[in-house]
């Protein structure tokens, strides 16, 4: 019978109390279930904290902290949770010696909060009766590219290794957020679990993932910062993977990739206004529609920075552009975005990225290239929607309504995907431009609210 694949996030994870409310939820399943778990709500935080310092780490007692919280969790103790608690304590003491943390230290330390947190939630649902087991990603073979602190799935060995594991009719608990490389763990990037449960859901041909949140759904632009927003009841999976590459905090940026590939649809649910399996807030599919107002969402980040190659004949001299990306490619740097015009070659890369960057690009000799500066404090503004660049005057709306507040934009870019037109802003303008487009296309009030 085809398994549904469910994840349950940090913040679904703060209280006690919210064990119960997610064995409601897991009760009105029928079908067998893989349920994704990540750490409880600040336990990753917590980890990264103790590696980053080891130095000073009282390391018994950070541990015996971490089981207590536990405790208080289950409320009672459980021995193999101890156990599995104590697990890193030779290697935070190793690592206290050496005074280096080793990147599959790191890796396996910051991981250690999902692999609490799937015995935890094992033990709670087989203590109210369900039948689950845990399976670990280095029993069931979820196997990465090895990029520690960002790794990729290897989604061909992955499905040969989980098919032939969740061959049978069970239901399991699985700790999300890393995979393995040659027997070492390798962490997805923040929000990561996410990702694992979709990667899951590909290599057993799940039949939907379902993922739980404390927001509903898919937004039409970021709560925090427009007032008036409403749930997208539906996107297809293009819309929300643009979304999450730019910046929608909902959804891991890669999350929709391996059920895009096998057509698996996704559903997003707040667990606090959870009434059935019937009625997610957000369905993500293969359906592509177009909705009266175009735009479904406007998203944003503040992580990128912009490389501008300048001279009179960088966008028509070929290969430059090749040499550019390859450079930056070999030395890791992930290129988000270009956009390209006669006199200025322009890549986007993470504002993380930006001093790496500085040490590869001055060492750099085009010939035709004058000069190379560097854009910081800028954000990146996403309006998506399907039928966006086709729908005449929609990329006019957008940008007489970001004018009309007197924002200047910075460059423009659309036609890199179908359903995504992008512009840079400083970032001091980011919210008035965010809350003039969510006016222009959704109303409510258009202006900053001091
Ligand atoms: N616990 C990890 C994080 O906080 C992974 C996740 O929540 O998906 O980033
Ligand atoms: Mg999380």
């Amino acid at each position: 019978m085809d398994k549904t694949v469910l994840k349950f996030g940090g913040s679904n994870l703060r209280l006690r109390s919210d064990l119960s409310t997610i064995l409601q939820v897991v009760r009105m399943y029928n079908e067998p279930l893989v349920i994704v778990v990540s750490a409880l709500n600040g336990v990753t935080n917590l980890l990264i904290n103790a590696v980053k310092n080891i130095g000073t780490l009282d390391v018994d007692g950070f541990l015996s902290h971490l089981y207590s919280m536990y405790c208080e969790f289950l409320g009672e103790e459980f021995a193999p949770l101890k156990e599995r608690v104590y697990q890193i304590r030779n290697m935070l003491i190793g690592t206290q010696l050496i005074g280096e943390v080793p990147d599959f230290v790191h890796d396996y330390v910051v991981s250690h909060g999902e692999r609490c947190s799937s015995l935890l939630l094992k033990q709670y649902l087989n203590k109210m009766g369900l039948n689950f087991e845990e399976a670990l990603p280095e029993q069931f073979g979820l196997v990465t590219d090895g990029k520690f602190n960002g790794a990729s799935v290897d989604l061909t060995t992955s499905e040969k290794n989980l098919k032939e594991y969740f061959k049978k009719d069970r239901n399991y608990v699985v700790p999300g957020f890393y995979g393995m490389y040659e027997n070492k763990v390798t962490i997805l990037g923040r929000g990561g679990s996410d990702y694992s449960a979709t990667c899951i859901a590909y290599c057993i041909d799940a039949k939907r993932v379902d993922l739980y949140k404390d927001v509903s759904g898919f937004m039409t632009s970021d709560p925090k910062i427009v007032t008036g927003v409403k749930s997208v009841e539906k996107l297809n999976y293009d819309e929300a993977a643009e979304l999450s590459y730019f910046g929608a905090k909902i959804l891991h940026h890669a999350a929709v990739d391996p059920v895009r590939k096998k057509k698996i649809p996704l559903y997003v649910y707040n667990i606090n206004s959870f009434t059935s399996i019937e009625n997610p807030d957000t369905i993500i599919s293969s359906d592509a529609f177009v909705t009266e107002s175009i735009v479904k969402s406007i998203s944003f980040t503040d992580d990128v920075a912009i490389i501008q190659f300048k001279g009179s004949n960088v966008g028509r001299v070929p290969g430059i552009l090749g040499f550019i990306a390859s450079t930056l490619g070999n030395e890791g740097v992930n290129i988000k975005s270009v956009v390209t015009a006669q006199t200025s070659i322009n890549v986007l890369i993470s504002s993380h990225d930006v001093e790496r960057s500085q040490r590869i690009t001055s060492r750099m000799k085009i010939a035709e290239v004058e000069d190379i500066c560097y854009k910081t404090g800028i954000s990146l503004i996403a309006a998506v929607g399907d039928g966006i660049l086709k729908r005449h005057g929609v990329a006019a709306r957008i940008f007489s309504a970001v004018s009309k507040q007197c924002v200047n934009v910075e460059m423009i870019s659309a036609g890199a995907s179908d359903v995504t037109t992008y512009f840079i802003v400083n970032s001091e303008d980011r919210e008035k431009a965010l809350k003039a487009i969510h006016g222009e296309f959704f109303g409510g009030d258009v202006f900053e609210r001091h």
